[in-house]
């Protein structure tokens, strides 16, 4: 059975954003998982230690994998795009692939929580969201996308123009 899986791309080390379309066009070539939208770019001041500025962006997967097959596929993807394990908490990252939601489903396991336990307080994950499903349902909180929005504080986020992430939100073709 398969499902809509909403997966947020972070990088700030790099050329960012041919990163974040390198882990894009990987995602698309997973057995069994299809994109099916993607976001708008935004740019975000960091959380954590001093570091540069994020690009992020957030993609809609139709998703027939169980939930702990894909953060495994997800992983690798960022191993291969050169993200060294082990790397400091929070720090600057070529590529960062966090399982923001999915689809009526709660996952509560040692190594993986889902929805994201930070999605919530995050506008730089709220915001490209939002553009691809505000009225998706945090199945924890009971709340939509577009209501987490709406009572977070303003955080630095902008959107930003694309010169190679698909600009629309329309499907990515192959
Ligand atoms: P962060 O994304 O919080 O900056 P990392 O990318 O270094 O931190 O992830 C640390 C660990 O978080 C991963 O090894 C993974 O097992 C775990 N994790 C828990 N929930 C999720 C999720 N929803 N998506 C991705 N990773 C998750
Ligand atoms: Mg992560």
């Amino acid at each position: 059975m398969s499902a809509t899986v909403y997966v947020g791309l972070g990088s700030n080390e790099g050329d960012r954003e041919a990163q974040l379309v390198s882990a894009l066009e990987a995602m698309s070539r997973i057995d069994a998982v299809a994109v099916l939208r993607c976001s708008s770019l935004f740019e975000s001041a960091p959380v954590g230690p001093p570091q540069p500025h994020y690009l992020n962006a957030v993609v809609a997967l139709e998703c027939g994998l169980p939930p702990q097959r894909l953060l495994c596929i997800l992983k690798q993807i960022e191993r291969d795009l050169g993200r060294s394990p082990g790397g400091q908490r929070w720090g600057p990252r070529p590529i960062d692939l966090d399982i923001l939601l999915w689809e009526g489903e709660v996952v509560a396991d040692p190594n993986l929580q889902v929805p994201h336990l930070e999605l919530h307080k995050r506008r730089f994950a709220l915001e490209p969201l939002f553009e691809l499903a505000p009225e998706a349902e945090h199945p924890v909180l009971g709340m939509t996308v577009a209501e987490l929005l709406s009572q977070l504080a303003p955080q630095d986020v902008r959107r930003c123009e694309a010169t190679q992430w698909p600009e629309t939100l329309l499907p990515v073709t192959e």
